[in-house]
């Protein structure tokens, strides 16, 4: 018998990080609705404040005290505890959405002057932060695409004078809605090359389309693996949230940052995540498992041009390699290509009965869009047409619904295009 087993995360969803002494021995987490902390005396309230100012190290074994609800409140130090198992981090900072993880660590670590390489196609709210906030503090931005970042970024990034400059690497793989992917490693070879004694390069990867179960960005050297929660993580489409996971260095700067921001989850959201949480393993390998039946359809059909899935990548290529190094899974999220154009693409999602028509992802219910006139009508049709982002595209988020009431959905919406 071997007595120093180690729990899968998927089995310390339900308890980790939670005393029931502490809360009258309630199985779950109440929800701490509130707003401040009562101290058990002055000196108390003195030795918290010190520690939550860094005016002093921590003591051994010592916690941070509860203070007020905008630095820390139970539900979000538990769901941050058990968040970190996911990632094998050694912290991690829920937030109030996505955007609000991915912003306070780009302010926090980019000053005026600094260069950001980052992987393109981006979420919008990031592409849009990075073009309209970032370059307004004199932050220089420099952005490559999937591929280039194993033997043609260092030629960018020494054609663009600011070699000198690199402070961060923002990675989003696998790009949204194509599924391009992204090498880690190659990008972490890249910022140790651009390193130095006082300068560390640093590598934040978004990690929402397959995390937290089927990559981990941490352990292929990335710094800052980060989470809109409003995807599979909440899963239910019910909350928008947000995290970030990292070493304690950096986290610590992290939440620093977002106690004077102000935009910590709520207790509310961490008790809904926490929730969430307990059936996030099942709930991401049954949308896995239906994304594969759902490929294996498509491919064989004479009506589908193409279809944008992990899944299909082929064997032998470099992409491949990079699939097999960095994912666990071919993931949820597919897109595909309708034999025409928009129109042809506009039949088959008005035709569809089960499966809705809404932007988001990784929940329990099965969504398409269209990204040409949707998630990515900011972006120039010039640079969509080189992305294959065109009219006929559908984007499928699969849900856990049985794999064969998506299929005759989606069978019988193409049959009326
Ligand atoms: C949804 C999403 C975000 C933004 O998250 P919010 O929770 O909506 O703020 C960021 N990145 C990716 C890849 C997303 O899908």
């Amino acid at each position: 018998m071997n007595n120093d087993h180690k729990f899968s995360p998927e089995s310390l969803m339900m308890s980790y990080g939670y005393k029931p002494a502490l809360s009258e021995g309630a199985i779950k987490s109440p929800i701490f609705l509130t707003s401040t902390f009562v101290f058990k005396n002055a000196e108390e309230g003195k030795a918290f404040f010190e520690l939550a100012y860094g005016l002093r190290e921590k003591g051994k074994n010592e916690e941070l005290g509860l203070i007020y609800s905008r630095i820390n409140n139970p539900d979000l130090e538990i769901l941050e505890n058990r968040l970190t198992l996911w990632d094998e981090a050694e912290e991690c900072a829920v937030f109030e959405s996505g955007m609000s993880a991915i912003t306070t660590v780009l302010l926090e670590f980019l000053k005026p002057g600094d260069l950001l390489l980052y992987s393109t196609p981006l979420y919008g709210g990031t592409d849009h932060f990075i073009h309209h906030f970032l370059s307004k503090i004199g932050v220089n931005t420099l952005a490559f695409k999937p591929g280039q970042e194993q033997d043609e970024l260092k030629s960018i990034l020494e054609a663009s004078g600011m070699a000198d400059k690199l402070a961060m690497i923002y990675i989003e793989t696998p790009a949204n809605p194509t599924n391009a992917v992204i090498d880690i490693s190659a990008c972490k070879a890249i910022a140790e090359k651009y390193s130095t004694s006082e300068k560390k390069v640093l590598i934040a990867v978004d990690n929402t389309y397959m995390g937290p179960l089927w990559q981990q960005p941490l352990k292929l050297g990335a710094d800052f693996s980060l989470y809109s929660a409003t995807k599979y993580i909440g899963g239910h489409s019910d909350v928008i949230a947000g995290a970030c996971c990292g070493s304690f260095e950096v986290i610590k700067r992290v939440k620093t940052l977002r106690t004077f921001l102000g935009n910590m989850a709520s207790p509310h959201t961490g008790w809904l995540l926490m929730r969430s949480l307990e059936t996030l393993k099942i709930r991401m390998e049954q949308q896995a498992f239906n994304a594969a039946k759902v490929a294996e359809f498509l491919n064989k059909h004479p009506k589908i041009e193409k279809v944008y899935y992990l899944g299909n990548i082929p064997k032998g290529t470099r992409e491949y390699e990079v699939f097999q190094k960095q994912y666990s899974s071919a993931g949820a999220m597919l897109s595909f290509d309708v034999r025409g154009g928009e129109k042809e693409a506009f039949t088959f999602i008005n035709s569809l009965k089960l499966i809705k028509l809404a932007v988001s992802l990784g929940g329990t219910e099965s969504l398409v869009e269209h990204p040409y006139t949707m998630t990515h009508a900011g972006v120039d049709p010039h640079h969509k047409q080189e992305m294959s982002v065109t009219e006929k595209m559908v984007r499928l988020s699969t849900g856990v619904e049985n794999y064969r009431d998506i299929i005759w959905d989606i069978e019988q919406a193409l049959e009326k295009v």
